[in-house]
């Protein structure tokens, strides 16, 4: 029996000998389900049409993998490399006999997963299986879980220690549970924060970066200014100077802490109409 996976958003279901009837996490209105309707894979399937995993230096410290060619909603899991272990921040569905001999030879396995919220936790059952390792989902996200298994342990606090220097905070937003992870570590010279689609890191970098906040970013769904600025007031007291987002290329350089602060201010400020801009 396998553990069938939605085409659309990448979420591994419990095994079952057929598909399930829908993908419950495609059908909540942040995601969505496609014209054509509801697609199933396989990890077999995909190994067979030769989808692969690129595993690359994001910065010193910090190793990227993500899956080529794309699948399906296309982020990355970064492999924080800490003198305590490693930690895999949020997952990617795809995963191999190459990717796991790969991570175990050149970085020594990982530690702990930890991930930001229920879009990315696609196979993570089958990650943690391969590397005996725990994994880490905030408790508010429990009901979406789709693969359960002993290896999910659920952080119930809003601030919760992955390993030293590594820390899961809850802000909430995008989804109740939402985390993002601090990360202040002798291996790399800058504090910086791992977002996932909790902060999402915009095109707009230069000269200032920005990062923006929503309930849905397929669907394009806001969140309330009074949930932003929650979530700014939460980040403040933290220091960090670098952001990386969820997708390649995606990152603020330095002055993260400014950028969100900024970022949150603009948002609130458009959205209670205490900025003022040409709309009409
Ligand atoms: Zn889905
Ligand atoms: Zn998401």
């Amino acid at each position: 029996m396998p553990c069938w996976i939605c085409a659309t958003c990448g979420t591994q279901y419990k095994r079952s000998p057929e598909p399930p009837s829908a993908c419950l996490i495609c059908k909540d209105e942040r995601q969505y389900v496609k014209h054509e309707g509801q697609r199933w894979t396989t990890l077999h399937q995909m190994q067979q049409q030769g989808y692969n995993n690129i595993i690359e230096a994001e910065c010193p410290g910090l190793t990227a993998i993500y899956t080529s060619p794309k699948f399906p909603i296309g982020q990355r899991a970064l492999l924080i490399h800490t003198p305590h272990g490693n930690v895999l921040w949020d997952c990617v569905t795809f995963i191999d006999a190459a990717t796991v001999e790969k991570v175990k030879h050149d970085f020594g396995g990982i530690a702990a997963i930890v991930i930001s919220h229920p879009h990315y936790y696609t196979s993570m059952v089958e990650w943690a299986e391969s590397f005996q390792c725990p994994i880490m989902l905030h408790a508010r996200d429990e009901q979406h879980v789709m693969r359960p298994s002993q290896s999910i342990r659920f952080i119930q606090e809003d601030e919760q220690q992955i390993v030293e220097g590594v820390t899961a905070l809850r802000l909430g937003g995008h989804f109740t549970g939402s985390l993002v992870l601090h990360c202040s570590l002798p291996t790399v010279e800058r504090p910086f924060l791992c977002t996932g689609d909790t902060i999402m890191v915009v095109p707009d970098q230069n000269p200032k970066a920005w990062v923006s906040f929503m309930y849905s970013y397929p669907n394009l769904i806001p969140l309330p200014s009074k949930e932003v600025a929650r979530m700014r007031d939460q980040l403040a007291a933290w220091k960090f100077d670098k952001i990386y987002g969820a997708f390649k290329g995606q990152h603020v350089e330095a002055g993260a802490w400014d950028a969100v602060m900024r970022s949150a201010d603009r948002y609130v400020g458009i959205l209670d109409g205490n900025i003022t801009r040409d709309f009409y």
